[in-house]
């Protein structure tokens, strides 16, 4: 389901996606996306935080073709500049004391010279990517104020599956309830 790149991800994370693959294949839902919807993805394993963030284009940038005019384009490279800071993004307790490790964004689109592509296909497409951290103080990482309805708002709910030695759960976030408590 996730295209981002399979070796930053931990094993549980990997089993976590094999799972959700297999129940969306049962739902013979895969390849297709709902615009307004987004994917996260969150793994507490020891003191490895991961953060997986799916979401349509239509979200991020408002299309889903390769960008056609410079206004387009802007729209691209802000959103790339805003996904490659995930403090804007994810509000984790200061308690926790989490510091990000690494991070890989993953954009369908080309940010290049506009008259560059000649393909014009329609298709959908995704922004996904990859957040991990190492957070020192795991006992106080409770929540996690999900920021991402502030910088994208055209995503109207978030699909939220987390997993930690505290359980798994799943839950739908939205603008107005936006925090995932651990
Ligand atoms: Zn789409």
């Amino acid at each position: 389901m996730f295209k981002t790149g399979i070796g930053f991800l931990s094993l549980s994370l990997l089993a976590l996606s094999t799972l959700l693959q297999a129940s969306e294949s049962d739902h013979e839902q895969h390849d297709s996306h709902v615009h307004g919807e987004a994917k996260l993805l969150i793994v507490l394993e020891e003191n490895a935080l991961e953060i997986e963030f799916l979401s349509p284009a239509m979200n991020i940038v408002g299309f889903e073709h390769q960008p056609k005019s410079e206004e387009q384009m802007g729209r691209v490279k802000a959103a790339l500049e805003t996904l490659n800071n995930p403090d804007l993004l994810f509000g984790l307790p200061a308690a926790a004391k989490c510091v990000i490790e690494s991070k890989a964004v993953e954009s369908p689109m080309a940010v290049r010279d506009e008259h560059e592509h000649e393909h014009e296909e329609e298709n959908h497409s995704d922004f996904a990517t990859h957040y991990h951290y190492q957070c020192a103080e795991t006992t106080h990482l409770n929540k996690i104020d999900i920021h991402l309805f502030d910088h994208f708002p055209a995503t109207e709910s978030i699909e939220v599956q987390a997993i930690s030695n505290r359980g798994q759960q799943k839950i739908d976030l939205t603008p107005g309830h936006s925090t995932l408590e651990l």
